[in-house]
């Protein structure tokens, strides 16, 4: 058997805590070795302008973004490298994680930055009528829908922009919200607002995605008063927040009840000395692009830190 390849620092993720950890772990000389999982470039990959990440006075696209802080990466030297981790063995030092089931690597540190994935509602139709019509992204898909009635479902700052970023696109964009009032932010509210083609259902849930051959033809909702209503749309938009990509760390890293790592003593220490965790995997709050960066940084200082023993 061959032998086993060595790193010193295994990053795991490619949104801005992944390569921002990139960047400071290969400046720092730790010869980063990152794996970019299945949605290169993360969560900002699918929206369209970011306008809020500091240094960018215009704005800039979120693929641009994201490859701006990978050709940052490899410019000092770390080793991106297409693959999914499929398994870990956190148990003893160093660490053995396994990817796309069929190579192993050692690894001195790791540092998760593995993000969150959008949520479904659970009803068939997501299933049967996905990329038929249904979808978590509306700029990857709102294209598909120009001049057609849509529907998005969600009350909060990624159902407002979602819903305002398909108006410009569809004819119609209902809002499906649960309840009587908008989680969202007031800026955003009032973006929904300030649109014309997009009209709130308050108080809805849905119970049925329809459709046929083609794709998705409607929905069925029915009102908090028991009330059933059905709309028709080619487009049904799911926007209805995240679940944390941490189960292939399960159970060895500790988690909370909603499956976000725990990390330690404003660090991004886990449970586990060596591991560490940064950007939206180990962050309910923020869930931000600048603050996933800076624990991606934080992550990579730790790393060294711990590596050079300058901590212990
Ligand atoms: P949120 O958790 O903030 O909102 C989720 C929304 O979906 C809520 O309105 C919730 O309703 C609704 N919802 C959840 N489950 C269901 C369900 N089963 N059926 C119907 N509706 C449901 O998630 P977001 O993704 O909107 O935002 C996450 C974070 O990212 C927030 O902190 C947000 O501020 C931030 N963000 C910031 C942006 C920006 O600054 N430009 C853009 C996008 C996100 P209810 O309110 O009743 O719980």
């Amino acid at each position: 058997m061959s032998e086993m390849e060595k790193t010193k620092c295994l990053i795991i993720g490619s949104g801005p805590a992944g390569y921002t950890a990139a960047i400071y772990a290969s400046r720092a000389n730790l010869n980063p070795v990152l794996y970019e999982g299945l949605q290169i470039g993360g969560q900002l990959t699918t929206t369209t302008e970011v306008e809020n990440f500091p240094g960018y006075p215009q704005g800039i696209t979120g693929v641009q973004l994201m490859d701006d802080l990978k050709q940052q990466a490899v410019r000092f030297g770390a080793d991106v490298r297409f693959g999914m981790i499929t398994k870990v063995n956190f148990s003893k030092r160093p660490f053995t994680v396994t990817v796309d089931d069929n190579k192993h690597i050692q690894a001195e540190t790791v540092i998760i930055a593995t993000g969150a994935t959008a949520k479904y509602l659970g009803l068939p139709g997501e299933e049967k009528f996905k990329g038929m019509g249904v979808s978590a992204c509306a700029t990857c898909d709102g294209f598909f829908y120009r001049k057609k009635d849509v529907a998005v479902v969600g009350g909060g700052d990624t159902a407002c922009e979602e819903a305002v970023y398909l108006a410009g696109l569809a004819r119609k964009v209902y809002m499906i919200v649960r309840r009587n009032v908008l989680r969202a932010t007031t800026i955003m509210q009032q973006r929904v607002m300030n649109t014309p083609n997009i009209e709130i259902l308050w108080e809805y849930q849905t119970v049925e995605i329809t459709g046929n051959e083609n794709g998705v033809t409607g929905a069925t909702l029915v009102h908090n008063s028991g009330e059933e209503k059905t709309i028709t749309v080619d487009g049904f938009f799911l926007a209805i927040g995240h679940q944390p990509n941490t189960e292939v760390f399960k159970p060895a890293v500790e988690t909370d009840e909603h499956g976000y790592i725990v990390t330690h003593e404003k660090t991004t220490k886990t449970n586990i000395a060596g591991v560490f965790a940064a950007g939206d995997v180990q962050d309910p709050h923020y869930r931000q692009g600048i603050t996933a960066a800076a624990s991606g940084c934080m992550a990579a200082i730790d790393a060294e830190r711990f590596l050079t023993g300058a901590e212990n």
